[in-house]
């Protein structure tokens, strides 16, 4: 059993190595799926961005089309000045004019609000189009770190998937089975180590004749009466002469 343990505990270490490699991918994977999250929401703002600012372009031509009007009739009517016949007439084209004046003074100034929020809203769309941009390039970038990740990750694995099994042969059947079964159940680990009377995989404390058993050197698989992880012990056997 001695044996079986030294070269479980070597498993151990390259299934947790195994498991590290799994979660720097996964870890990976999140950080790109957030990016692309990001960019999404940020494409969907230029986009209202884009609407609005589009509506204001709507507005001012609006504005000047009212103004042109104005000018259009306030030239009209002081062409038709020098052909008053009297008072009355005169009295009605001044009030002309002077109503086509206003008009087009507060057409011009709706124009200059619209032009100074058109102003703001292609700030912005500059301001979220260029987050875009640099959004994606960070993306792409971090593609292709996946990618070489990928490569260097599938070597290290075959490797430490290679060193396993030649370490494998060394164990006993059943306790392998038993340590990977266990593994599956305890987030990756099935083996622990016991410490001053203490299980290092969940820390509650074992039974003193078990731990006695363990530091003594026993034929039989010892097994954690709590969360049930193969038991070992650092300095197992050495008291195997007492
Ligand atoms: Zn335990």
């Amino acid at each position: 059993m001695r044996d079986s343990m030294k070269y479980l505990e070597r498993i151990q270490r390259i299934d947790l190595e195994i498991k590290g490699f799994d979660e720097e991918g996964k870890s990976y994977a999140l950080k790109l799926e957030n990016l692309a999250s990001e960019i999404e929401a940020a494409k969907k703002n230029a986009e209202t961005l884009g609407q609005e600012a589009e509506a204001i372009r709507a507005l001012i031509k609006g504005s000047e089309e009212k103004i042109r009007e104005s000018a259009e009739r306030t030239g009209k009517d002081e062409k038709k000045m020098g052909a008053v016949k009297n008072d009355r007439e005169l009295s009605a084209l001044t009030k002309e004019i002077n109503a086509a004046n206003k008009t087009k003074k507060l057409c011009e100034m709706e124009m200059a609000a619209h032009a100074q929020k058109l102003d703001e809203k292609n700030a912005a769309l500059k301001a979220a189009e260029d987050f875009v941009a640099g959004k994606t390039v960070e993306a792409e970038s971090l593609k292709t770190e996946i990618e070489a990740k990928n490569t260097e990750w599938k070597e290290a694995l075959g490797k430490k998937e290679a060193e396993k099994t030649s370490l494998k042969a060394n164990v006993r059947p059943e306790v392998f089975r038993k340590y990977e079964m266990i593994r599956s159940r305890r987030g990756g680990l099935g083996l622990a180590l016991v410490k001053n009377e203490t299980c290092q995989g969940c820390y509650i404390h074992i039974p003193p004749q078990v731990y006695i058993q363990l530091k003594r050197g026993t034929d039989e698989l010892m097994t954690c009466p709590h969360c049930h992880r193969i038991l070992y012990v650092e300095s197992q056997g050495q008291l195997e002469a007492i």
